[in-house]
C-alpha cells in the first residue's frame, strides 16, 4: 500500500522552528519510518496557486514530504478564519467565540478542493489517503468527486462535542455530509464517537448499525483511536535532557524549590486562566507553600491574529503579574511565565524536573503534553500528574490525580496534595500510568488505524 496522509501543516526537520503542536511532532517519528508520503501546507501563501498547486517535496526516511503553498486569497478565511473561528471554538464547546461569515466558509470549502486537486499527483492505484484533522472536514468528499476510488480515512485530533454545540457552526449538516465519504472516521475517545453518531441520527436521520453509517456516499464506520507517544523514547530523551544548559540553569536557580509544571499552546481550551487563579488560591490557602513552590508556565503564542487569543494573551499577561505582585517576595517570583516555544528535547527535561505536572484544559481531544510529562520522570522519584477530566488522556491517566478545571478550589487543593504525596504512592500512581502509555504507543495507533482503513474499504467493496 501506498500510504499518503495529509494535514494542514507538515512537520518539517530538526532544523526548523520547534514544533509546537500535537499532531505534527506526533506524527513525524512514524511517517517517517513508514514511507508515507505526508502532504501539507509549506506555511506560506502564493497568488495564483488556485490554478497550478506548487508543491516542494523532500525526502522524509523512506517517504516524503510534499509543502504546498495554499492560495494566498483563501488562507486568511480558511485558518483563522473557517477553521480556527468557527469549527475550533464549536468543537472545543465554546459557541460563543463562533465568528464566521460566508466568506470565510467559502475560502473553506475552496481551500479543501485545492488540497484534493494537489493530492491527485500522488494518486496511484495501491494508495490509501489518510486525513488529519478538522481543517479538512470536506476533503474526502473533494476527492471522491474528482474520482478517487481508494480508502480514504479521516482522524480528528479535538473532541467531537454534542449535537446542538455542532449546530452553531455555520454549514454544519453539509459538512457533516461531506465527512460520509471517508470510509473510516477515527476519534481520540468514546464520548466523541458517541456524540458523533449522536448528531448523525439526530440531525442527518441516517441509519447506523455497530458503528457503521448508511448514507448516499455508501457506507462509513466510525470509530476510536486514542493517539498516543512513544513513551520509551521520550523518557531516554528525557533523562539525557537533564544535563542540557537550558534545563540545568532552570535547577541551579530553583534553590531547593519544588517546581509545578504547565506547558500549553496560548488557547482559550486549555483552562489557563483557572489554573493560574488555582495557584493563587493555592498560596493564599497554605501560606507554607509560598516560596517553596512555584510555577513554571510556557504559554507559546498561537492563532495570534485572532482576537479570543489576543484578549487571552492580556487576560493572562495581567492575572500573572496580579499574582506575582500578591505573592511575590524580593527573592522569589511565584509564576515564571513565559510566551515562547521550546524544542521538545528541552520541554523532556523542563517536565522531568518538575515534582507536579499541571494539565488542565477546559476541553482537550486528548492532550499530549500530559503523555510526555509522564514519561519524562525518574522512574525512581517520579513526579505527579493533575489531569483535567476533560482531556482525553484522562481515559487513560487515570491514576493521575483527575481534576474539574472549572472548580478553582477543588484544583488548588489538589496541587497542594500532589505536593505532599509520599514517594510509594507516586510511583504507583506513575507505573500504572506508564503501562498505559507502553500499550498505546504513537506507533500502535498509526498502524491500527491504517489496518481498520483498509479493513473497511476491503469489506465495503466486497458488499458493493
Ligand atoms: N510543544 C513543543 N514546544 C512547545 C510547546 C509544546 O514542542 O514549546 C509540543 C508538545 O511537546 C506536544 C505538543 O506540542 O507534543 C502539544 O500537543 P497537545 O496535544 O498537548 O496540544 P495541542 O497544541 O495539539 O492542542
Amino acid at each position: 500500500m501506498n500510504l499518503v496522509v495529509v494535514s494542514n501543516r507538515v512537520a518539517r526537520g530538526a532544523a526548523n522552528e520547534p514544533m509546537t503542536g500535537g499532531l505534527a511532532a506526533a506524527l513525524l517519528p512514524v511517517v517517517e519510518k513508514s514511507g508515507a508520503i505526508w502532504v501539507g501546507s509549506s506555511g506560506r501563501v502564493r497568488d495564483g496557486a488556485q490554478k497550478e498547486p506548487f508543491a516542494e517535496i523532500e525526502a522524509l526516511g523512506a517517504g516524503a514530504l510534499a509543502m504546498l503553498d495554499l492560495p494566498a486569497a483563501h488562507y486568511g478565511g480558511y485558518y483563522e478564519g473557517f477553521a480556527n473561528s468557527a469549527l475550533w471554538p464549536a468543537l472545543h464547546s465554546r459557541t460563543d467565540l463562533i465568528r464566521a461569515s460566508q466568506e470565510d466558509y467559502l475560502s473553506y470549502r475552496e481551500v479543501n478542493a485545492f488540497m484534493a486537486r494537489a493530492l491527485l499527483r500522488f494518486q496511484k492505484p495501491d494508495t490509501a489517503f489518510w486525513i488529519q484533522d478538522y481543517h479538512f472536514l470536506a476533503l474526502g468528499s473533494e476527492l471522491r468527486d474528482r474520482g478517487v476510488t481508494q480508502p480514504i480515512g479521516f482522524f480528528l485530533h479535538t473532541p467531537w462535542p454534542a449535537h446542538s454545540t455542532i449546530e452553531g457552526v455555520p454549514h454544519h449538516r453539509e459538512l457533516v455530509e461531506a465527512m460520509l465519504a471517508y470510509d473510516l472516521i477515527g476519534f481520540q475517545t468514546r464520548d466523541d464517537c458517541e456524540n458523533f453518531l449522536d448528531y448523525i441520527s439526530s440531525d442527518l436521520a441516517l441509519e447506523i448499525d455497530d458503528g457503521v453509517i448508511t448514507s448516499r456516499h455508501g457506507t462509513t464506520r466510525a470509530a476510536v483511536f486514542p493517539i498516543g507517544i512513544d513513551a520509551e523514547k521520550f523518557a531516554l530523551q528525557a533523562a539525557k535532557a537533564m544535563s542540557h544548559p537550558d534545563v540545568s540553569r532552570l535547577r541551579r536557580s530553583l534553590n531547593g524549590e519544588k517546581l509545578a509544571i504547565g506547558v500549553d499552546r496560548l488557547d482559550y481550551s486549555k483552562g489557563l486562566v483557572n489554573r493560574i487563579k488555582a495557584f493563587d488560591q493555592m498560596w493564599s490557602l497554605h501560606p507554607a507553600l509560598a516560596r517553596t513552590v512555584s510555577l513554571l508556565q510556557i504559554a507559546t503564542p498561537s492563532r495570534g491574529a485572532i482576537e479570543a487569543y489576543g484578549n487571552l494573551q492580556s487576560e493572562l499577561a495581567k492575572l500573572v503579574s496580579d499574582v506575582n505582585g500578591r505573592h511575590g517576595e524580593v527573592d522569589w517570583t511565584p509564576i515564571r511565565y513565559l510566551n515562547k516555544g521550546f524544542s521538545q528535547t528541552v520541554l523532556s527535561g523542563l517536565y522531568r524536573t518538575a515534582q507536579v505536572g499541571v494539565v488542565t484544559p477546559l476541553h482537550d481531544g486528548m492532550n499530549l503534553v500530559a503523555k510526555e510529562y509522564v514519561a519524562a520522570q525518574n522512574p525512581a522519584d517520579p513526579g505527579v500528574l493533575v489531569l483535567s477530566k476533560f482531556a482525553g488522556a484522562a481515559n487513560e491517566l487515570d491514576t493521575a490525580l483527575l481534576v474539574n478545571p472549572h472548580d478553582i478550589d477543588g484544583m488548588a487543593r489538589t496541587i497542594a496534595t500532589a505536593l505532599y504525596m509520599p514517594l510509594t504512592e507516586r510511583r504507583m500512581r506513575w507505573e500504572a500510568m506508564m503501562a498505559k502509555l507502553s500499550a498505546g504507543s504513537i506507533q500502535r495507533w498509526f498502524a491500527d488505524f491504517v489496518d481498520a482503513l483498509q479493513e473497511t474499504h476491503a469489506d465495503k467493496t466486497a458488499t458493493e
